[in-house]
């Protein structure tokens, strides 16, 4: 139906349990506190569509509320056909190590992290390559809410390109054009715990604070 807004109405329900989901307005996700399955609303069909929702433990304790903020997760399989930067990366060896890790050292970049809560494109940039560059092995469990989702998974993916963009950006060589692909799939929504201190958020994964 829609209403006088012209915006369109959908009954919040989880199809699987028939419980009403808990929303916020904007919200893009929504999880069934009582039976923990989760939804994607598309907007261009106003349907709910399923999908995962995990919640990661954090690995880094601190005696402050915890709250869970949603990121995208998706599986990604990163193709970089050229890449021209004013000065070369040395061997092709190092190229292609610079392709498929986040950095010197690190592990090989197989997922992609899209913060989807609502703060500022920095925070999004910040927090979206530090995931991406960590792959931290996160320990899922289900917990009772994760609301503030703002971004679909469509938006995440876009988000993706940004987050990207700005890790190649960063790489010494000073990147003039790239031409890649990130290949991502199997998108799935996970809370992460974040603690609050003070006027700032702290994330328990990797410790990064965002204001
Ligand atoms: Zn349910």
């Amino acid at each position: 139906m829609a209403d006088a807004s012209g915006l369109r109405l959908v009954a919040l329900k989880c199809s699987k349990c028939g419980s009403l989901l808990k929303a916020e307005p904007n919200d893009h996700v929504f999880y069934c506190n009582n039976c923990g399955t989760g939804f994607e609303l598309i907007n261009e069909k106003d349907e709910l569509v399923a999908v995962n929702i995990d919640f990661a433990l954090p690995v880094k304790k601190q005696d402050a509320e915890i709250v869970y903020l949603p990121f995208w997760v998706f599986d990604t399989n990163i193709q970089i056909s050229s890449r021209d930067g004013s000065q070369t990366l040395g061997s092709a060896a190092g190229f292609i190590k610079n392709v498929f890790s986040g950095g010197e050292g690190s592990k090989p970049v197989t997922k992609f992290y899209v913060p989807a809560f609502d703060t500022p494109i920095t925070n999004i940039r910040t927090l979206g390559m530090e995931f991406t560059k960590n792959q931290p092995e996160l320990e899922n469990i289900k917990k009772d809410k994760l609301t503030g989702c703002r971004f679909s998974s469509g938006d995440a993916e876009k988000l993706a390109d940004f987050i990207f963009l700005s890790m190649e950006a960063e790489k010494p060589d000073m990147l003039k054009s790239i031409t890649y692909s990130l290949g991502l799939s199997s998108p799935r929504a996970i809370g992460i715990p974040f603690y609050k201190t003070g006027g700032s958020l702290v994330d328990g994964i990797l410790g990064i604070a965002i204001s």
